[in-house]
């Protein structure tokens, strides 16, 4: 399964073989957006886009990596030192993963490391948990921790919280490691618990990046987090998870208006995961496509998450798809990406609607990646 010039790169920077392999795919959310923090439901999908990670143990206490992705860079550490950030931002992804394995007590050696990855980086697939979760795979074997797949998932996270300082939810990091190929994973992000999803073997993936310059997104990302916290407060409840439509009617007037707004997008989003659970099930695309349209209606109106560049992009895809396929923003929001649903018939009308409507406009070139559900974390030696 290992290419060739992968297995003789590392041979070539060592000097001697790799032992074993990790792998562990990016993703992309279906649909259940800005649930997670709101203890709701979340609907991802691992691609068959994936990081690997050749590995070998080392009889000293270095860790020292490299990744194709950025020829000529190199990052090494020991691990008995207390682990901080170095200068080369990648490595420090892989220093994360190490302090938290050191933090969590697990007994830990040298290790050589070579990664390579055709997970698009910034583009919205979450190339950072692939990686987190493929390093911590490779550990996980290499030194005989034991670790079960969702505690990878919880390590990864960590190492992006607390090393890493960027505050995202369970979901990129337990898709990585959790996924079943031809599946999504419906999470539910209260209890961790999951439950997969076939995805109909004739329906395609299609991710379209806008390209489009993010701003203001922490600010703007821990307003709405407030926001949803403020709702539940006022509505008398520890997260919106535990609340319904009726109490949100109920208690309307003593919200402000975005409390209402945010927490109406969390609530009928949740029921939209559920509903999109039942539409793939009957591989209904009429279901598919309103869920989806309907998920980025809210996130536009309600959650106010998307940007000119995003709602373009849907308006360009849904008018060129004449209803036979579904679309809406995935992700963070304010830019990034989104997803579409469709037959392969519609890929070309897909692809030909954006690269001619989408630079015009505006005056950004979209990246299109057609995918299928991938598998998650698989580590194997190399022999
Ligand atoms: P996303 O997760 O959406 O792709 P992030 O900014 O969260 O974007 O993560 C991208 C970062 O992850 C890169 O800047 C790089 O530091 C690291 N990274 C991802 N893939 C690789 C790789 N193959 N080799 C080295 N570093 C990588
Ligand atoms: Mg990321």
């Amino acid at each position: 399964m290992t290419n060739n010039q992968f297995t003789a790169d590392f041979q070539q920077l060592f000097g001697h073989p790799a032992q074993g392999l990790s792998v562990a795919p990016g993703r992309v959310n279906l649909i259940g957006e800005f649930t997670d923090y709101n203890l709701g439901y979340v609907l991802p999908c691992a691609l068959n886009f994936s990081t690997q990670v050749l590995f070998k143990t080392r009889d000293d206490k270095q860790v020292v990596v490299y990744s194709n992705n950025y020829p000529g860079e190199q990052d090494s550490f020991s691990i008995d030192n207390d682990i901080a950030q170095g200068d080369s931002q990648w490595g420090n992804y892989i220093r994360a993963v190490v302090y938290v394995l050191k933090k969590r007590g697990y007994a830990l050696g040298g290790i050589e490391l070579l990664i390579s990855s055709d997970v698009p980086q910034g583009a919205g697939l979450s190339s950072s948990a692939a990686l987190e979760v493929s390093i911590a795979g490779a550990f996980n074997q290499a030194f005989n921790l034991r670790i079960d797949t969702k505690t990878i998932a919880l390590i990864g996270q960590q190492a992006e919280n607390e090393f890493m300082h960027c505050q995202c939810g369970i979901m990129d990091q337990l898709i990585s490691a959790q996924a079943e190929a031809g599946h999504a994973l419906k999470i539910d992000c209260d209890d961790l618990s999951t439950e997969k999803v076939l995805i109909p073997e004739d329906l395609n993936l299609v991710i379209v990046n806008s390209n489009y310059p993010r701003k203001l997104v922490e600010s703007e990302y821990n307003q709405r987090r407030l926001d949803c916290e403020g709702a539940a407060q006022k509505m008398q409840v520890s997260s919106l998870r535990q609340a319904n439509l009726a109490l949100l009617e109920q208690t309307k007037a003593v919200l402000t208006e975005n409390e209402y707004k945010r927490a109406f997008h969390v609530l009928s989003e949740n029921q939209r995961v559920v509903d999109t659970v039942t539409a793939l099930a009957n591989n209904s695309m009429d279901d598919l496509r309103d869920l989806l349209a309907a998920s980025h209606q809210s996130l536009r109106d309600n959650f106010e998450v998307t940007v000119p560049a995003t709602d373009g992009l849907v308006d360009i895809i849904s008018r060129a798809l004449e209803g036979k396929g579904a679309v809406r923003m995935t992700g963070g929001g304010f830019g990034g990406a989104v997803i579409c649903l469709c037959r392969d018939d519609e890929i070309a009308v897909v692809k030909a609607a954006v690269e001619r409507e989408y630079q015009p406009k505006f005056d950004l070139h979209a990246d299109i990646f057609v995918c299928q559900a991938g598998t998650g974390l698989a580590v194997n030696t190399v022999s």
